[in-house]
């Protein structure tokens, strides 16, 4: 379907007005419309309004499918992907994930461990059709020595197909201990990640805050923090970080991720801190599905009243980037997952109903997120760009969100990819408990 030359013109695929800058005019219900690709050489030569009558007789017709950018999933924790089978979550919640997640972290993650399930979850990711990609790394002492070093390796193997991020993980609590944190803000500059942490409503937190910013500062780091993943409506650290990065002058990229307590709050907390977040220019990423699985887990086994998820759509009303992720695969935090970023914002749509109107909902897994990453030119398509980008089945939204689309064709530098999944099998004799 795709010519494997780098050089062709697909004609009459749907592109989405708010991933394809430049389209003009002509759009459906669902905000696409007909256009006709030339790629020359793994770049996109040239988008044009398709016409039919003007259509070489040498281009691919595609009959109106969809083509999206690559996906760019923004948070997620390839470290701790695919431990489940040794290590399950007892009863689903996220106490339950937090103990068994630190006791397998502590007993199985060697070098070899880590990179193994690491490369396994890019395998998926790319196969699937991400472009970049953001890793969560345990940075608990000695975890940082040892996974580190893997992610650098890591990111060096897969330059050019996947381009990988990474920000330390530890509770802010970690950053008491000033003299290691000191050396891990150092240790992350010197792999040119991004300094993390998980915020929790502890007495000293605005002055751990306070740390954390410096040491971003100091080295030149944006940040990335786990926020209030709880549905305590005392947990207000979104507030708090949004607080200290207006007081710290910082210039930095901030993302927050999970922010689920918000969701809970009386409205008029909620419009103040929204007020704070945009003003100190945080993004937000949700990870709905792992909301979904992890908040209103109840022990007696009652059904769960609420999906978890924050306050997505007034976020953006009010200018806040805003995206959706994956988050934990196959993990305690998430029993299941594969890095596929069309299942999240499918998902997504679901959950957070991210349609009637679809509005710009698609940039949450493509522009917003590479614009928090500092990745130019990803998850856009344009003239002039990379030719990385999926084709789909579906010629609408419901016909794209209602299948997994599980032969989507993935096209990379202009040529249709190999989309083996790697074998569950192949991680078996790590598993052994
Ligand atoms: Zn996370």
């Amino acid at each position: 379907m795709i010519p494997n030359t780098g050089s062709y013109r697909l004609a009459n695929v749907r592109l989405h007005a708010s991933l394809s800058p430049g389209l003009g005019a002509g759009f459906d219900r669902d905000g696409f419309a007909l256009a006709d690709i030339t790629v020359t050489e793994g770049k996109i030569a040239a988008i044009s309004a398709h016409r039919r009558a003007a259509t070489p007789l040498d281009a691919v017709d595609l009959g109106g499918r969809i083509v999206l950018p690559c996906f760019v999933d923004c948070h997620t924790h390839i470290d701790k992907g695919h431990i489940w089978p040794r290590k399950p979550n007892p009863d689903g919640t996220f106490m339950g994930a937090l103990n068994a997640a630190g006791a397998d972290r502590a007993a199985r993650w060697s070098a070899e461990d880590v990179a193994r399930r690491m490369d396994f979850s890019l395998r998926c990711a790319y196969a699937h059709g991400t472009r970049a990609l953001r890793t969560h790394l345990d940075s608990v002492a000695p975890q940082e020595e040892i996974s580190w070093p893997v992610f650098e390796a890591m990111r060096e193997a897969w330059r050019g197909r996947i381009e990988l991020q990474g920000a330390c993980l530890l509770g802010i609590e970690g950053v008491r201990d000033r003299k290691w944190f000191d050396r891990l803000a150092k240790r992350v500059a010197a792999a040119k990640g991004v300094l993390g942490v998980v915020t929790y409503m502890v007495p000293d937190l605005e002055e751990l805050l306070d740390h954390v910013f410096a040491q971003a500062i100091k080295h030149g780091l944006d940040l990335d923090f786990h926020a209030d993943e709880t549905d305590d409506i005392a947990a207000i650290s979104l507030k708090k970080i949004a607080e200290a990065a207006l007081w710290n002058g910082f210039e930095g990229k901030i993302l927050v991720g999970h922010c689920c307590s918000l969701a809970r709050q009386p409205d008029l907390d909620v419009l103040d801190t929204l007020d704070k977040v945009a003003k100190a220019g945080l993004a937000v990423v949700s990870l709905p599905m792992c909301n979904l699985y992890l908040q209103d887990r109840r022990a007696d086994q009652t059904t769960p009243r609420w999906r978890g998820v924050t306050l997505l759509h007034e976020m953006k009303a009010r200018g806040i980037p805003v995206a959706v992720a994956s988050d934990n695969t196959r993990d305690p935090f998430y029993a299941y997952g594969d890095l596929d970023m069309l299942e999240v914002y499918r998902m997504a749509t679901r959950i957070l109903h991210l349609d009637h109107p679809v509005s710009d909902w698609p940039q949450a897994v493509t522009a917003t997120p590479a614009k928090v990453m500092r990745l130019d030119r990803f998850g856009t398509l344009a003239s002039g760009g990379d030719a990385d980008f999926i084709l789909f089945k579906g010629r609408s939204w419901t016909e794209l969100l209602s299948r997994p689309e599980s032969d989507r064709i993935v096209v990379r530098a202009g040529r249709a990819i190999e989309r083996q999944l790697p074998d569950y099998a192949e991680l078996d004799e790590l598993m052994v408990e």
